[in-house]
């Protein structure tokens, strides 16, 4: 098993070094050459694994022998242990058609750690071997800056420096950083915004002799393990639900389109997926999309769902490398143009070819409010915000007959997001025990100006100098 870019022009890599990689060097984004096929009988030999194993199995033809499978699997094993639930992410009913399949029981209560805890542990085991360290250097405005200290902190291949615009994350967020108490974890409050944080983040890759100097890596959403450690709740679910007997659709409350991605493998790889919703925030360039085989770039808003706050949905060009027949260079073009005119029309085919498998719906904030209110009043289930767009949207486009059941991803804890809750319901969601004293904790960040030379003299100062 090889990884080819989307834009065709970079070499093919192994699987452990596209994980280093992160983004190829022409640009684009690294795919399986193909897709590894799992025939009924195959999915049928899944049912009654635990989800480790079930894991192990799907994961295992991505790795093209390049780790010892035992190896492997104890890193899986690993990854999650530290998960809140028995069942890592467990499967609830919520009403005839639909349920909830839970992946926020890892250490950050949100979704984005059932891959970052295994992508932290592969980074480590790979980078031992070789006998090399990394930087890790990531902006964020929520989810990802805490999801990746929690899957690197305490591990001596690797430091990571996460840069927060100073004021501008949630309190809940800005502590689930702040509070980790390890020696390889730097939190930079920047003084500025996002945006500001990504351009600095753009520029430290940009100097050559810097990413050299410091070998800095990245663990952004466009990292192909990152959605492969995805693939396997989809296949999870629909074992859990009768597969390969009975079809399944998923609901995915998407920004990146990563989460949504994952589903869209697992369906190439053999899962009889009929169906995959994208549920969209007022940022809704995906669901305008599927309305009109056009993408236009729009500035982004603000919203209370903050982890789908995305204009530009970087995997999405991994979807349409597929719907361009894997033609790279034509893909390449069709982007270079894109970034040029913020426009990109794909052709009736390919809107076509896409409709057929996905549909989008869209919600705003006052209608996310309502989504979490209904669903609080029939069920009694609490949703965070980014949860209940994905449950309303399923609702909304449910479109197969009546057998095919709608799994909708929870992919934040309530309590993650209180204050959306409380105003939608009139409760604030609990604390789970392993956060609850959250707000008690001594926190720990340094405030720097949005100053490049500044930023970049702070972390040369601070990383560990190993050995390499
Ligand atoms: C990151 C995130 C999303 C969006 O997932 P993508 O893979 O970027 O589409 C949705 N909900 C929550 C809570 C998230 O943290």
């Amino acid at each position: 098993m090889r990884y080819i870019s989307t834009r065709g022009a970079a070499p093919a890599l192994a699987f452990d070094e596209a994980l280093l990689a992160g983004l190829a060097r022409d640009g684009g984004l690294y795919v399986p050459e193909s897709w590894p096929q799992f025939s009924a009988a195959d999915i049928r030999s899944l049912s009654g694994l635990d989800y480790v194993e079930l894991a192990v199995r799907v994961m295992a033809p991505f790795l093209g022998g390049r780790i010892p499978e035992a190896d492997f699997a104890a890193l899986v094993e690993d990854a999650y242990a530290g998960f809140n639930h028995a069942a890592v992410v467990p499967l609830k009913q919520l009403d005839g058609r639909t349920w909830l399949m839970e992946l926020f029981h890892g250490p950050t209560l949100a979704f984005k750690d059932v891959a970052m805890q295994l992508l932290g542990r592969l980074f480590d085991y790979v980078l031992r071997r070789r006998g090399e360290r990394v930087t890790i250097v990531g902006a964020t405005s929520g989810d990802t800056g805490s999801a990746a200290i929690e899957a690197c902190r305490d591990r001596d291949t690797i430091d990571i420096f996460i840069l927060h615009p100073l004021g501008r994350v949630s309190e809940v967020q800005r502590r689930q950083m702040t509070t980790v108490d390890s020696p390889n974890v730097w939190n930079i409050a920047v003084e500025g915004t996002f945006d500001d944080c990504q351009d600095l983040l753009k520029a430290m890759f940009n100097d050559a002799q810097f990413r050299d100097e410091m070998n800095l890596s990245a663990v952004n959403s466009i990292n192909w393990a990152r959605v492969m450690a995805q693939v396997v709740y989809y296949f999870a679910a629909a074992v859990a639900l009768g597969a390969p007997e009975r079809a399944v659709a998923f609901a995915v409350p998407t920004g990146n389109f990563g989460n949504v991605y994952a589903g869209y493998a697992a369906r190439e790889m053999g899962l009889a997926i009929d169906q995959l919703v994208i549920g969209s925030n007022s940022n809704d360039v995906l669901t305008r999309f599927l309305a009109t085989g056009q993408m236009t770039i729009e500035s982004v808003r603000p919203t209370l769902s903050p982890s789908m706050d995305i204009q530009v949905s970087s995997n999405v060009e991994r979807l349409l490398f597929d719907l361009y027949e894997r033609d790279g260079v034509a893909l390449s073009k069709a982007m270079a143009s894109f970034r040029r005119n913020g426009r990109l029309a794909v052709g009736d085919d390919r809107w076509r070819a896409a409709r057929a498998l996905f549909d989008g719906f869209r919600l705003d904030d006052a209608d996310t409010l309502q989504a979490i209110a209904e669903v609080y009043r029939q069920s009694g289930e609490l949703l965070d915000p980014h949860t209940a767009i994905g449950v309303a949207a399923g609702h909304a486009c449910y479109r197969r007959h009546g057998a095919v059941p709608m799994v909708a991803l929870a992919t934040a804890h309530p309590a993650k997001f209180p204050e959306a809750v409380e105003r939608a319901t009139g409760l604030r969601p609990a604390m789970p025990n392993r956060l609850a004293d959250l707000f008690g904790r001594p926190e720990r960040a340094d405030i720097l100006p949005n100053d490049l030379r500044v930023v970049q003299a702070f972390m040369r100062d601070r990383r560990t100098k190993g050995g390499a």
